[in-house]
């Protein structure tokens, strides 16, 4: 078993490489590196439990976030993996990336596949239930679907009412339900890009195992989240509807900020309740969960002020 008094925020930091837009208006790259775990931006060292540079490969980020917590899932665990950062700072890259190719599938593809692997390498006593959700969160979308509400179980769980959800039976099948989803979401919104870079995408994996013989039966759930960008309302120049969402995601992005913050300081209160978003995540957030979030950065001046504040955030966690 693992061990509960292990269970930490583990915090990682991920640089992208400078984009060719970035190189054509002449950005110079700015981090600098020392070690495993310390980038150093304006002369200013941020420490984490890994710093990733640009040339990380997929696999390598896979094998550092999410192997150990997968893990704990089969194991009965539950856990949450946050990517955190600017539009365009490599969040969706980082959790998905090419679903259907090996080299540059990212952690969820291959959470998805360690999960089936173990399955299939396991004895026929043991019966596995897997549940995949997909959640959308944003208030924006004019999909009644998507716009979801946050209820409690009789043992006040909280849960969310109208997500798609599946029990699936291969990697194949999850794969093919992200890829409905953003079919989904190109019927609903015209501009992809700027409406997914004001929503939060939340995954959940639900793994269900008993032992037809002893009957002993484990549950894990892990849940996977593509943080909104994190920029400033100000810098994008919103208005209006449009605006008042950006708001609401600031919101929860700065209510999650205090959950985890209260949770790595061991408070003894932590606000779950000061947004959907924590009050969805509260049973695989803090007490003997695992926790990592993927802090997402762009190398380039331009974007330094940006990155010094997703830096910050990360910081708030250790
Ligand atoms: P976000 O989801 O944070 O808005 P994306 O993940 O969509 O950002 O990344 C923006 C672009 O940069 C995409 O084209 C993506 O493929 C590319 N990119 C992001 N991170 C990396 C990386 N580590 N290596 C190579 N390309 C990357
Ligand atoms: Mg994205």
């Amino acid at each position: 078993m693992a061990d509960p008094a292990e269970c930490t925020i583990k915090v990682m930091c991920r640089f992208r490489p400078l984009n060719s837009s970035e190189v054509t208006r002449g950005d110079k790259y700015i981090p600098k590196f020392q070690g495993e775990d310390t980038c150093i931006i304006g002369g200013k060292p941020y420490m984490f439990d890994r710093v990733f540079q640009s040339n990380t490969t997929q696999e390598q980020v896979y094998n550092a976030c999410a192997q150990k917590i997968v893990k704990d899932v089969l194991e009965g665990y539950n856990g949450t993996i946050f990517a955190y950062g600017q539009t365009s700072s490599g969040k969706t890259h980082t959790m998905e990336g090419n679903l259907h190719d090996t080299d540059s599938m990212g952690i969820i593809p291959r959470i998805v596949q360690d999960i089936f692997n173990y399955i299939y390498s396991m004895d026929e006593n043991l019966e596995f239930h897997i549940k995949f959700v997909r959640l959308i969160y944003s208030n924006l979308l004019p999909v009644s679907k998507t716009n979801l509400s946050v209820h409690e179980d009789k043992n006040r769980v909280p849960y969310v009412k109208g997500c798609t959800e599946r029990f699936v039976c291969s990697p194949d099948e999850v794969m093919d339900t992200i890829d409905e989803g953003k079919a989904n979401r190109h019927v609903a919104v015209t501009n992809m890009n700027e409406h997914s870079s004001r929503s939060h995408s939340i995954f959940l994996i639900n793994v269900k195992q008993e032992n037809t013989q002893t009957e002993q039966k484990l549950s894990g759930k892990l849940y996977l989240v593509d943080l909104a960008g994190s920029e400033k309302v100000s810098k994008t120049g919103a208005e209006g509807a449009v605006l008042d969402e950006a708001k609401n995601i600031n919101k929860s992005l700065s209510s999650l900020g205090n959950v985890i913050s209260a949770l790595a300081e061991g408070t003894a209160y932590i606000p779950y309740r000061d947004s959907k978003m924590t009050r969805i995540l509260q049973d695989s957030l803090g007490g003997n969960c695992r926790t990592t979030i993927v802090i997402c950065c762009s190398p380039s001046s331009f974007n330094e002020a940006e990155t010094k504040s997703t830096l910050m955030f990360g910081q708030r966690a250790k």
